[in-house]
């Protein structure tokens, strides 16, 4: 497959001058940046839906003789605070990441049930689009690791497989030993993800495609979650994908060996 390199993103760069400054700086203060920056994009996406809560707050309140609009309203509302629950929890879940605090978590997670569990979160969703989720998984797999963490990252492929992906298609969930590695992969037959947006898919809050992310109700973290998963255990992740075709993605992780553990016990 084809290697998703993450190139993290510096402050925005207005002119060519900010641009010459920006390389000359020092490591930390690249960091420093990257912090600031950040704090600024969540700032930015916390407002998009507390504004749309206030603003539909307000046409509630001028619509109270309307049963209709009322309850049109109070659906959308809903919509808006579920939006904003997942984005609060995401990046609650990314700054955790980010702090290595769950590292001490550990224990040994099976293959077949983090990827039995990643398809149970889509179930609602892709019986919904009619996608049929197959899984392939070697049995007796083992990986060692946080499993809220890799929970999160495999659920997190699954559900965006499910949802960049039409009405009537497959998704495709493997599990089997490399060497000493164990690849999972996620394989969609949905719209797929052109070159220079696949080097960026990984980054915090992108999106392809906000206006149709902010319809599914996407955030752009997802991937960058996956993308400090798979780091914070011992783990990558890589992306094959062409426009049209479809997407593959691969976390791959460090196999767990019970005899060899046995032995040592
Ligand atoms: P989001 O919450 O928007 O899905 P992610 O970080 O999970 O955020 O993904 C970032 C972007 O990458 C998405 O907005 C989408 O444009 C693209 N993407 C992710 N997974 C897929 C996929 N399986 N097929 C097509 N595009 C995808």
């Amino acid at each position: 497959g084809l290697p998703a390199h993450v190139s993290v993103r510096v402050a925005p760069l207005t002119s060519r001058l900010v641009i010459v400054l920006a390389l000359d700086r020092t490591d930390q203060q690249r960091v420093e940046n990257i912090r600031r920056d950040f704090v600024a994009n969540v700032s930015h996406e916390l407002k998009t839906p507390v504004g749309a809560l206030n603003l539909l707050a307000e046409a509630v309140a001028e619509a109270k003789d309307d049963p209709e609009s009322v309850v049109r309203f109070a659906s959308r509302m809903q919509t808006e605070s579920e939006r904003l629950t997942r984005l609060v929890q995401q990046i609650i879940d990314l700054s955790r990441l980010q702090n290595d605090v769950a590292s001490d978590d550990a224990t040994t997670v099976k293959v077949d049930e983090l990827v039995a569990e990643a398809c149970e979160h889509s179930a609602t969703e892709s019986e919904r689009k009619r996608i049929e989720i197959s899984r392939t998984v070697e049995p007796d797999l083992l990986v060692h690791g946080d499993r809220a963490q890799l929970h999160a990252a495999v659920s997190n492929l699954v559900e965006n497989a499910v949802t960049y992906s039409p009405e009537g298609s497959r998704v495709v969930v493997t599990a089997a030993l490399a060497g000493d590695d164990v690849r999972i992969s996620v394989a969609d037959n949905g719209i797929g993800i052109a070159g220079p947006e696949l080097e960026r898919i990984f980054e915090r809050f992108y999106r392809v495609d906000p206006a149709r992310a902010r319809a599914t109700g996407g955030t752009g973290l997802g991937l960058s979650i996956v993308k400090h998963v798979a780091a914070s255990n011992g783990g990558t992740v890589d992306v094959w994908s062409e426009p049209g075709a479809g997407s593959t993605f691969t976390l791959v992780l460090p196999r767990f060996q019970h005899d060899l553990d046995e032995e040592i016990l």
